[in-house]
């Protein structure tokens, strides 16, 4: 199945709920808005947000003189993908090795999503290499490693339990070294230790600035679709530790939790960089607003 296919139908039943109300171009009612309210909900937009976005549509239904509930709808559409595509300035004189940091909590996808994102960096021809610093989770070296042989890349590890700085401290003499482009760090998701969570991303980021005072050119916060609103809370808990420049939303094939895309960009006016849609090598896309709220929305 397409990429795309996945996440709608991942989606759909947020899209099946929309759809029932506004198969009939009625004019558009009180009750619209409650239903529209039940759908965004039901999707895990959040409550707050919901109440802004249905503010917002009221007030451009009154200033647009809409009155049928097809156009309100499309409205809405637009407005959303509006909201959701926040542009941040990109990296005008990138440095080598281009450094990515992934942060998240246990079970997330983070090291799944460091495989996929090595093989979109392979496919377009860059040298990439692993840097294994999560040695806190039993078996994540391992699973790091199986990643790198599928999608062909290198990778730098030390034993479980070893200095997470260090194994970082390592790679980056290494990619340098051999002239890798991209770097990307595996990193725990102690979440349950806050103080030695900070401790140790602070560690990382200043041996990564030692060495090249750009680093870390991204820090990818990955959550979980199907935790719903937990994901908001994760994403507070790690953006006081860190300056996070954009999300990864795994799991995204199964669950029709998908507002979670615009709550998490309007919370933090921090953009969705990519999506997960499943478990293979491939199974990972841009994120695209227009596309997302579509397959959301229909
Ligand atoms: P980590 O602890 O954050 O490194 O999480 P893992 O990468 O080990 O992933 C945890 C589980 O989620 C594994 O079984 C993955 O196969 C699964 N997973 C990761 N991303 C996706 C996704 O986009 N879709 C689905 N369906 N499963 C995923």
């Amino acid at each position: 199945m397409k990429l795309f296919a996945r996440l709608k139908d991942g989606l759909s039943k947020t899209r099946n709920q929309i759809s029932e109300i506004v198969e009939h171009d009625t004019k558009i009612t009180e009750e619209f808005y409650e239903s529209l309210e039940d759908a965004l909900i039901a999707a895990d937009v959040g409550a707050d947000i919901t109440m802004e976005i249905l503010d917002k549509l009221r007030s451009e239904v009154e200033l647009e003189g809409i009155t049928g509930c097809a156009e309100a709808y499309e409205t809405l559409k637009h407005l959303l993908s509006l909201d959701m595509a926040i542009q941040k300035e990109p990296d005008e004189f990138p440095p080598k090795p281009w450094t990515t940091l992934v942060i998240g909590v246990n079970g997330v996808g983070k090291t799944t999503t460091i495989g996929k994102l090595a093989h979109e960096y392979r496919q377009r021809g860059s040298r990439v290499l692993l840097s294994a610093a999560d040695t806190f989770r039993a078996g994540a070296i391992e699973q790091l490693q199986l990643w790198a042989e599928r999608a062909e890349c290198e990778i730098i590890t030390q034993g479980e339990g070893a200095d997470a700085a260090s194994v970082v401290y390592d790679s980056m003499e290494a990619a340098k070294k051999r002239g890798a482009d991209v770097m990307l760090i595996d990193t725990a998701g102690r979440l349950h230790n806050k103080g030695e969570l900070m401790k140790e991303l602070g560690k990382i980021v200043r041996v990564l600035k030692k060495s090249n005072p750009w680093t870390p050119n991204e820090v990818f916060l990955v959550v979980d679709a199907t935790t719903g609103q937990n994901a908001i809370k994760q994403a507070e808990v790690f953006n006081e530790l860190i300056e996070i420049t954009g999300f990864i939303i795994t799991k995204l094939d199964g669950t029709s939790k998908g507002g979670i895309a615009l709550s998490l960009t309007r919370t933090f006016n921090i953009p969705v960089k990519k999506i997960g849609v499943g478990e293979g090598l491939h199974d990972l896309q841009d994120f695209d607003p227009k596309s997302y709220i579509d397959a959301m929305f229909g």
